[in-house]
């Protein structure tokens, strides 16, 4: 969940679970992404069986309910869920957090944290027993980032939330976790005032001294995922070229 184009993290994850043998389904939000998303699950098909793909914008608790019913029709089960979902307003990603308006605010929260309870409780009948759920966080979540603003909010919700819902689904074998990913051109990053800066800087001051990319993000990915990551849950794992052990840097250092 959470494909826009080629560049969207899920996209990275995707080609990866496919390279190492997992049978996928794509999900799409709204007509003008379906386009892009079904051309991608042909990419990965090659001629080959199709990816199945079907609609389903999280804020609609109708079309998780919809989207559960034609995979048990379809006879699908899921060893694995990514959610790389996250939403907020463009107004909201400047300036001061204060000026976050209340709608804002409970947009921002709905799709890019509330969405993964909402597809545990509607999605919790098609997932195997040692299923693993995986969603994306980033640093603004415990750390102050320029323009970040509301979305730090949410994705400390997030990863409060993978917590709860790490240790409500534990006792059945299932795993929840979430990768906090350094800073990538995405789509979604655009809509952050001033994102080109944030690459530039992390680039310059990362211990790794590069950006990461959404193949590094892939690669984690597939061990939380797969039986590699049999034993961790409720874990927020830092895949951002070790900006994260960074503190204050005196001026001139
Ligand atoms: P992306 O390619 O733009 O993906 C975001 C996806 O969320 C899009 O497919 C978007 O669809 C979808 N979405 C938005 N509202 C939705 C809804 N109501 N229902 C279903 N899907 C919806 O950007 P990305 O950077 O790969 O983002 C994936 C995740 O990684 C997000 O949670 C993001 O916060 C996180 N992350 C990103 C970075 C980064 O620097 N890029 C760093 C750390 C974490 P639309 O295109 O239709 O809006």
């Amino acid at each position: 969940m959470g494909i826009a184009n080629d560049w969207s993290i899920a996209w990275g994850i995707a080609e990866a679970a496919h390279k190492a043998g997992a049978k996928l389904i794509f999900t799409y939000p709204n007509a003008s992404v379906e386009k892009r998303v079904r051309a991608l699950a042909e990419k990965l098909a090659d001629g080959g069986t199709p990816i199945p793909v079907y609609p389903c914008d999280v804020q609609a608790d109708s079309q998780l309910i919809t989207l559960n019913s034609v995979l048990e029709a379809d006879g699908h089960q899921l060893d694995f869920i990514v959610h790389a979902i996250a939403f907020a307003n463009k107004d909201e990603l400047k300036g001061g957090i204060s000026q976050t308006s209340r709608e804002g605010f409970n947009l921002a929260m709905d799709v890019s944290c509330y969405s993964l309870l909402a597809v545990m409780k509607y999605l919790k009948p098609r997932l195997t027993q040692s299923a693993s759920i995986l969603t994306l966080t980033y640093e603004g979540s415990i750390k102050v980032v320029p323009n970040y603003n509301v979305m730090g909010v949410a994705k400390a919700a997030l990863e409060a939330a993978v917590r709860y819902l790490a240790a409500e689904f534990g006792p059945q074998g299932i795993r929840v976790n979430a990768i906090s990913a350094g800073p990538i051109n995405t789509l979604a990053a655009r809509g952050i005032s001033d994102f080109t800066n944030m690459l530039k800087h992390h680039e310059a001051t990362a211990p790794m001294r590069r950006l990461t990319t959404k193949e590094d993000v892939a690669g984690a990915a597939l061990y939380l995922l797969s039986s590699l990551g049999s034993g961790t849950t409720g874990e927020v794992l830092n895949v951002d070229t070790g900006a994260h052990i960074l503190g204050p840097t005196p001026a001139g250092m």
